[in-house]
């Protein structure tokens, strides 16, 4: 008999093992093979991720062979592997699940079959362009062409075709793109900060040319939200080839996505966080726009990753060069160009020249006094529409909560219905009338009394829907749209027609500060900050900057002078003076967080734990605290978030705040350890979350 050859591999689950298997006589495999196996009576694609390995005498008894290995499916490389690697040490999380995340929902057919497909493209296209050689008549040459057409977008495109030259930079650009290069040669990561409309993007796509003309390719990462049309309408005009990939295409366009980048030609991906597990090759440039915002941050499931440091973690497996740019750089960036891990380049003028958006504050409570406001509306920022609307201008106003009103009150008992399954206020939505759960989504009929005592319910607070209704009675003949979750489907449609000039006023959340170029919009409102600023978090004062200046940023782009208008509470607020220009807030923030030993000084991870058993829950958090304490790591908590029960299920946290020292790893890797102990001595898997670097 001959000698059983046995490998090892990675399987799409959360398992803190690489699984042994044996080959069947004849077969053999190599490291990054994609093969079928069995593991408790399932059937699963894994990778295979050593050969030729001696698994332990106690084991071998219970080792199978692998079902089959799959023909014709591109193997996994070295660096795929390698980065996942990494990524599941920094995140603690198994690599199988960054493997997941990597290759979702891949099944042995559809692999095959998607392989076999990427084989008959050529065949297809070569039996078309002979086709439409012979066509007779214009109908259906016609018909041959177009077919041909899509043929060809969907097949691997060649470098000729990214020969489109992009603008030519302002003095100001060429030199930050000098010094860009400059840094890149001297291995440093690049924090390109530019005030809005200075022209960061003109400089990644001319970075971006000279890479894929040195043969190399390029990820261009950029947020979810601002993955609209006007990016890449840009991109695509200087690189054709460009592929887009977000995590809601189709899997399909997925593995085609991935066959595009596997072909070995340069390529240009633009994309959101979850094109950094694409199987890159041949990397030379990662850009990471709006580094600053909080979407690159994967909650769940895991890994739970930023992009931004994963980004450099991509990038240095395949000596690839990292660009992030930002008008409002995080705290962490600004941080690591201080202490010289990056290099901070910074673009100060407008390219169509133009003033920021000048920043009026009106104080609501004095207002109100002084018979100021219209329902939630003040006088001023009311004066100021009319303003803009004579013009012939438009306005974009931000209320950052959905729904008519976010709580209601019964005025007889006080009382604020709830969600039955959540530790939160529900909110009244209108149109048709409901009651919206925002954290479980479940939705209640409204019959606008009391459940306790049948007395009348009162809103608490406008949200968007209300806010749209009030400047409606006041603008009756204006053209008024909203844009939030609820309607977010209707996203692109609605921007598209603000950028058209079909509407006047665009009222909307979050979703509508970021990304967008509105030539004619020259006043930018916000409605009530002060539920942006009352955040109980560290980071509080710095995401309320970011938004509130990228918000300003939309307005006055093309040399009209903008107007932004924030209504508040608190007018003193040290975030206002920023805005103004009046203070270097993140100069103190940073010291702040110094001084109370917050990131980006330490490092911070959470543990959530989720139970529908109170009782257990504070057990079992009680006794991971105390482990993870006994290998010298210090906890707090466990303790009840803010909202500590959501869709039927308790929570509890721990904090740990480590030092960023050469211990860090060690400390990390006990903390694993011990929520694993606890998973496996209670049968506790599936309520424990950890959570590296949470934002
Ligand atoms: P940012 O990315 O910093 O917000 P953009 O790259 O979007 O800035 O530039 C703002 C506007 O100015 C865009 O409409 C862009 O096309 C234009 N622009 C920037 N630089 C140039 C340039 N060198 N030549 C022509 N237009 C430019
Ligand atoms: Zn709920």
């Amino acid at each position: 008999m001959s000698k059983i050859s046995y490998i090892q591999v990675i399987l799409p689950l959360k398992l803190g093992w690489e699984a042994f298997y044996s080959l069947p006589e004849g077969v053999t495999v190599l490291e990054g093979d994609r093969v079928e196996v069995i593991f408790a009576s399932r059937s699963y694609v894994a990778v295979v991720s050593s050969t030729g390995v001696i698994p332990p005498e106690n084991a071998l008894e219970n080792i199978r062979h692998i079902a089959k290995k799959l023909l014709g499916v591109p193997p996994v490389s070295k660096e795929e592997i390698a980065f996942w690697r990494q990524v599941s040490q920094y995140y603690l999380c198994t690599v199988g699940e960054v493997y997941k995340a990597a290759y979702p929902a891949e099944k042995s057919d559809q692999a095959e079959v998607q392989a076999r497909r990427a084989e008959r493209l050529d065949v297809k296209m070569a039996k078309l362009e002979e086709k439409l050689a012979k066509a007779r008549n214009d109908t259906t040459r016609e018909r041959y062409r177009l077919e041909l057409e899509s043929l060809r977008a969907e097949a691997p495109v060649p470098i000729e075709e990214f020969k489109v030259a992009p603008v030519p930079l302002s003095s100001e650009q060429a030199s930050a793109a000098d010094a860009v290069r400059k840094a890149f040669a001297e291995g440093k990561t690049v924090l390109l900060d530019g005030v809005t409309g200075s022209g960061k993007t003109e400089i990644y796509l001319n970075l971006a040319l000279e890479v894929l003309a040195s043969g190399r390719s390029v990820l261009y990462l950029v947020p979810e939200i601002a993955l609209s049309g006007q990016l890449q309408d840009r991109v695509r005009k200087v690189f054709p080839s460009a592929r887009l990939y977000n995590s809601s295409i189709t899997s399909g366009r997925r593995l085609e996505t991935a066959e595009f980048v596997r072909s070995g030609n340069p390529y240009l991906v633009l994309g959101t966080r979850s094109s950094l597990f694409l199987p890159h090759r041949n990397l030379g440039l990662v850009i990471v726009d709006e580094e600053h915002d909080t979407s690159y941050k994967q909650d769940s499931p895991a890994p739970r990753y930023h992009a931004r440091e994963t980004a450099i973690m991509l990038a240095g497996i395949h000596g690839a060069n990292v660009i992030m740019g930002s008008a409002t750089p995080s705290l962490e960036s600004l941080y690591n160009s201080e202490i010289g891990i990056f290099r901070r380049i910074q673009l100060k003028q407008k390219f169509h020249s133009g003033e920021d958006a000048s920043v009026m504050i009106v104080d609501t409570v004095a207002e109100r006094r002084k018979r100021g406001m219209v329902g939630d509306l003040s006088r001023k920022l009311l004066f100021e529409i009319q303003n803009t609307l004579e013009a012939g201008e438009q306005v974009l106003l931000l209320r950052s909560r959905r729904s008519y009103a976010p709580a209601l009150q019964c005025e007889e008992c006080g009382t604020i219905p709830k969600c039955p399954s959540c530790n939160v206020s529900l909110s009244l939505h209108r149109n048709p009338d409901r009651l919206v759960c925002h954290y479980c989504g479940r939705t209640l009929p409204y019959t606008g009394t009391c459940p306790k005592c049948g007395g009348a319910l009162k809103p608490l607070g406008a949200g968007t829907q209300k806010i749209e209704e009030e400047i409606q009675a006041v603008f009756p003949s204006a053209r008024i749209a909203r844009l939030d979750s609820d309607n977010a489907a209707e996203e692109s449609a609605i921007i598209k027609s603000f950028a058209k000039g079909e509407i006047d006023i665009l009222i909307g959340t979050q979703i509508i500060t970021k990304g967008f170029d509105f030539q004619n919009l020259t006043l930018v409102g916000v409605i009530q900050a002060d539920n942006i600023l009352a955040q109980h978090d560290f980071r509080a004062d710095e995401r309320a900057f970011q938004l509130l200046e990228q918000f300003r940023g939309r307005s006055g782009r093309r040399g009209k002078a903008g107007r932004f208008v924030i209504q508040t509470r608190e007018p003193g607020h040290p975030v206002f003076a920023k805005l103004s220009g009046q203070d270097a807030l993140d100069v103190s923030m940073l010291e702040e967080r110094r001084q109370f030993g917050y990131p980006p000084y330490t490092r911070l991870i959470h543990i959530v734990v989720k139970d529908s058993s109170e009782k257990r829950l504070d057990w079992l958090s009680r006794e991971l605290a105390s482990a993870i304490e006994s290998s010298a790591v210090s906890v707090t908590g466990p303790f009840a978030p803010a909202v500590d029960k959501v869709a039927g299920k308790y929570i509890r946290q721990l904090r740990m705040t480590l030092p960023r020292d050469r211990h860090l790893k060690q400390r990390k890797q006990a903390i694993c350890r011990a929520v694993s102990d606890i998973e496996k001595r209670y049968k506790y898997a599936g309520h424990i979350i950890i959570d590296v670097d949470p934002v």
